[in-house]
């Protein structure tokens, strides 16, 4: 599947995308610009605030590699969300709500991953390499030079689109990068995920009559009486006991039946699934089948 467009960079395959899609450029970019400045906004009230710097800054250092992962994970998803509003018809994906006791350490977070870079570190820092990074000097430099630049200026609406393309573009590496991890540590056969779906698209899942048909996961009959027992899943349909398809869908973000993906609650587990819709969406493959 990845073989075809292997020649395509992610980059090449957010733009080919971005072409295909429906909203016009001119309701994205004023909605980028202005998320861009709010967060730069924000950005620069850490960086001016000193007890709010060291609260983002040991909120960040207390979170596990995992959590990290998934915090970023989460910012990349952000990006790629904002940048293709089509993954999410209705603006309301569960990874659009970043909890507001996080957004400081992720916003923090991202400027971090774009202002270090080793040698710049070493080179900037005292002769000793364990000298910790002066992660206030460094960001504050970073925030003024982004700035001052021709995206920071707002001098032309199409440079605010750069850094989102850049942040979606990082989303597959992301992926790539934690599901060879996923792999070391066991995970699903085939590279399928073992995340359960997402919360809230379980419980968006629409109530279904029974239609006397067997349950394709207890194999017992599915009465036929009007709501409670028996649900539809999203997107494909397929009906099941409401209490066999949560016990499913805690493990796996699949239909049993046709193996229609739903969103998955796992921030690495969603990236792919909507790295793959992205994906078709650039070869201009319609059924996006993301809701
Ligand atoms: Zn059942
Ligand atoms: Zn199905």
């Amino acid at each position: 599947m990845e073989a075809n467009h292997a020649h395509r960079s992610s980059s090449e395959t957010l733009m080919a995308a971005l072409l295909s899609s429906s909203v016009p450029a001119s309701r994205l970019l004023p909605s980028l610009a202005a998320d861009t400045r709010r967060l730069r906004c924000r950005l620069a009230f850490l960086l001016l605030s000193p007890p709010h710097f060291s609260r983002a800054l040991a909120r960040l250092r207390a979170m596990s590699l995992p959590s990290k992962a998934e915090l970023l994970g989460r910012v990349l998803i952000r990006s790629l969300l904002l940048l293709l509003p089509a993954l999410s018809p209705d603006g309301s994906h569960h990874l659009l709500r970043i909890p507001a006791t996080d957004l400081d350490a992720a916003i923090l977070l991202l400027a971090m991953c774009d202002s270090y870079s080793p040698p710049a570190a070493a080179s900037s820092s005292s002769p000793s390499c364990s000298s910790p990074v002066d992660w206030h000097a460094l960001l504050v430099d970073d925030a003024v030079g982004s700035a001052l630049s021709i995206s920071g200026l707002g001098a032309t609406p199409w440079a605010s689109l750069a850094p989102y393309v850049d942040a979606a573009a990082k989303c597959r590496r992301f992926a790539d990068v934690v599901s060879q991890e996923r792999v070391a540590v066991g995970g699903g056969k085939d590279g399928e995920w073992r995340g359960g779906a997402s919360y809230a698209a379980v419980l968006a899942m629409p109530p279904a009559a029974g239609d006397g048909a067997p349950c394709a996961i207890c194999r017992e009959e599915m009465v036929r009486r009007g709501g409670g027992g028996v649900c539809a899943l999203r997107p494909c349909g397929h009906r099941f006991h409401w209490h066999c398809a949560l016990r499913w869908l805690a493990r796996r973000n699949t239909c049993p039946c046709c193996r229609a993906e739903l969103p998955a609650e796992d921030a690495r587990a969603e990236t792919r699934r909507l790295w793959r819709a992205v994906e078709r969406m650039a070869t201009g493959d319609d059924s996006v089948g993301c809701a």
